[in-house]
């Protein structure tokens, strides 16, 4: 009995002992990867003509490593950061910051996906101007055109070695099963390649300085702001970073920094009584199958390249790598071009649930 508890306790110490030795391995390995932290650098600035700097990107979509600057821990207090969608929630938090209703925005980030409408891309310039008469740089940055990416993909399933650096970018597109002809809809992952994943890196590499693998400072130093609207308010989230705390400022959290929480109805209220006769558009890719029939018959009636761009799109994506059956861009499975645009508040008198857009992050 007691030969079996010493071997017992004998096993117990030389788990203990293994389990010291590789955390203490692991740790060494970590600062190593993470060594320390330099000198402060300041935040990047805009051009002195208030234009971004050019939008980084190697001909494969890949960051480049180079141009990253040296690592710094910029300081403790917390920056305000925004998540630009150049939609209408996201305009009006931007709008809301130059002219003083808001808390002075430090700086905001564009992740492009390069697909955008050119509406969106005219509310955005207009953002940019406006943004830098107050002092506001806006930075714009990409992972890649998201609908050329789309096509390499295409293009290297047909002719496999001619094209390189083919890469699949997962737009969650209908699709309608060859044999059963149940719709369904692909996995989203553009999201986060094309959006959350650009702004996480302009935000570790850029505003914090850190190096690859780098660890980042426990301290709160980033007030990441979203331009949520208080109907959205299933979309908020809490940081899963020490470094960072994400604000909503119309939906008054964490804190209430206006005098009620604002829809988006109200944040287009807002700026047509500031900015009369100019246009917000709802952001999106014109690759984005998430869009109502307004939004189609909007892009088919106001822009016809998008919409010409949209249809060609669509007749393209019918047969991807690795899908049983034909993938779309609409939810009836038809081709763009031949599918009923009609609302659904004209077809059934309900209301459309497409209202939602792609704020910095899409949350569609
Ligand atoms: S707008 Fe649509 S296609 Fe574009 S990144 Fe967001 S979910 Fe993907």
């Amino acid at each position: 009995m007691n030969d079996s508890l010493d071997n017992g306790k004998k096993r117990n110490a030389r788990k203990e002992k293994a389990t010291e030795k590789v955390l203490a391995t692991k740790k060494k390995t970590a600062k190593k990867k993470a060594g320390p932290y330099p000198a402060p650098v300041p935040i990047p600035a805009a051009g002195a003509s208030g234009e971004p700097p050019p939008a980084r990107q190697t001909p494969t979509g890949a960051r480049e490593e180079e141009q990253v600057p040296p690592s710094s821990l910029p300081h403790l207090l917390p920056l305000s950061i925004l998540s630009l969608g150049a939609g209408v929630q996201s305009s009006a938090v931007l709008l809301m910051s130059c002219r003083g209703i808001l808390p002075r925005l430090d700086a905001a980030i564009f992740a492009d996906t390069q697909d955008e409408p050119a509406e969106v891309y005219e509310n955005l310039q207009f953002l940019i101007a406006e943004a830098a008469r107050h002092g506001i740089p806006v930075h714009v940055r990409t992972a890649g055109n998201i609908a050329n990416d789309l096509q390499r993909s295409r293009l290297r399933q047909e002719e496999y070695s001619k094209v390189e650096n083919g890469r699949w970018a997962s737009i969650p597109f209908y699709t309608r099963d060859a044999a059963t002809g149940h719709i369904g809809m692909l996995k989203r992952q553009c999201t986060k390649e094309y959006k959350i994943e650009v702004v996480l890196h302009f935000l570790r590499r850029e505003i914090l300085g850190l190096r690859r693998y780098q660890h980042a400072p426990k301290e709160h130093c980033i007030d990441h702001w979203y331009g949520m609207s208080a109907d959205e308010t299933n979309r908020v989230r809490i940081s899963r970073h020490k470094w960072e705390s994400n604000v909503y400022p119309l939906c008054g959290l964490p804190t209430d920094m206006l005098p009620k929480p604002m829809a988006r109805w109200d944040c287009e209220d807002w700026l047509a009584e500031h900015y009369p006769g100019r246009k917000f558009p709802r952001s999106a890719c014109r690759v984005c199958p998430y869009r109502s029939p307004s939004e189609w018959r909007h892009l088919k009636e106001n822009c016809p390249d998008d919409w010409a761009k949209a249809v060609e799109m669509d007749r393209q994506i019918r047969q991807l790598g690795g899908m049983r059956g034909q993938t779309y861009l609409h939810p009836s499975c038809q081709p763009l071009d031949q599918a009923d645009l009609r609302d659904l508040d004209d077809r059934r008198g309900q209301l459309s649930l497409f209202r939602l857009e792609c704020s910095g992050v899409c949350g569609v």
